[in-house]
């Protein structure tokens, strides 16, 4: 397992840094202010300026581009296609060891699944952010970003990963679990796949390998990607939302079910005529833990809702 920190590198090596927004770019009118701000304010150049280390003797190599300036809740299929196409290219130099790219938290769980889903990742993607602004008195973007840069710097590492208050986690599993603290990711039953400790990767499982579909197969416009929803079912749900989203020309949907896979029958008869239809369902969990089990299992059965849409949407343009 590769145990190695900036400062015992001997080859720095080049990581290149994409900047996308999020709270680890934001910044507020008062020091101090945790929930208080704007996100994506500060330059990608600017967060590294706040990290000494990565400028220190025996750093990696580091290239900076600003690729978008959004708050992640806004993130939108072009920017994640011209994401991926960049990540792929710089992923092709023999000098790059690895790409950092700094993220919101709201939406990482969807980029990580989408990037997870089209890039052949034979090296690290990093994705990194921060629960509080760049302003904050205590801001854990810094940290996070150093012990990003760290990951993708190290030889062996490999596949989309995402690097928040210490932990590494893949894009399996992975959730924002909490609306305020630092440590605010988990990795459902699996747990993170490795730890930062003072600069020092402690790894417990192998890098996460995506299908590495090929971006080329995708229409070039996103707006021609097929339209997936997500509804949910819940005490008390009705059938008219699915009836609506067939009518308005729905390709595919995702029930986020109660439980293991449970669907209100108002909803479950509505989705029914949806599959009769042609247009298909896959079932995902409403729970913040676990996957599907038996009979409700299928392709969702171990995707949060929100990256079963990605895995659905990508599914109908095979
Ligand atoms: N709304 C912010 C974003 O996702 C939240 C964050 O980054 O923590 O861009």
């Amino acid at each position: 397992m590769p145990s190695i920190s900036l400062a015992e590198r001997s080859t720095p090596a080049t990581v290149v840094i994409l900047g996308t927004g999020g709270t680890i770019a934001g910044t507020s009118a008062r020091p101090g202010d945790n929930v208080g701000y704007t996100a994506a304010q500060r330059s990608v150049q600017d967060l590294l300026a706040a990290v000494p280390a990565l400028a220190a003797p025996g750093a990696p190599g580091i290239e900076a581009e600003q690729l978008a300036q959004l708050d992640s809740k806004d993130m939108d299929h072009a920017t994640w296609l011209a994401l991926a196409q960049r990540v792929q290219q710089l992923l092709a130099r023999p000098e790059v060891s690895g790409v950092v790219i700094t993220h919101g938290t709201d939406t990482l769980e969807e980029t990580a699944w989408w990037l997870h889903s089209v890039l052949a990742a034979p090296k690290p993607v990093v994705l990194v952010a921060a629960m509080r602004p760049a302003t904050a008195l205590a801001a854990d973007g810094p940290q996070n970003l150093l012990d990003a840069v760290t990951v993708a710097a190290t030889p062996g590492v490999a596949g989309v990963l995402a690097v928040l208050a210490g932990q590494v986690f893949g894009a399996t599993g992975l959730r924002k679990a909490h609306t305020y603290r630092t440590q605010a990711f988990t990795a459902g039953d699996g747990g993170p796949i490795a730890v930062l400790e003072e600069g020092q990767l402690r790894q417990f499982r192998a890098w996460p390998q995506g299908p590495g579909r090929a971006l080329d197969r995708l229409p070039a416009r996103p707006q021609d990607w097929p339209w997936v929803e997500i509804v949910s079912s819940h005490a008390g749900a009705r059938g008219d939302g699915v009836r609506a989203l067939l009518a308005a020309g729905v390709r595919g949907l995702v029930v986020a079910s109660t439980g293991n896979g449970t669907v209100h029958r108002e909803l479950e008869a509505a989705l029914a005529s949806a599959q009769a239809a042609g247009v298909p369902v896959w079932r995902a969990t409403r729970c913040a833990d676990g996957v599907l089990i038996g009979a409700a299992a299928g392709p969702a059965a171990a995707l949060s809702p929100w990256q079963a849409r990605v895995a659905l949407m990508l599914s109908l343009l095979d």
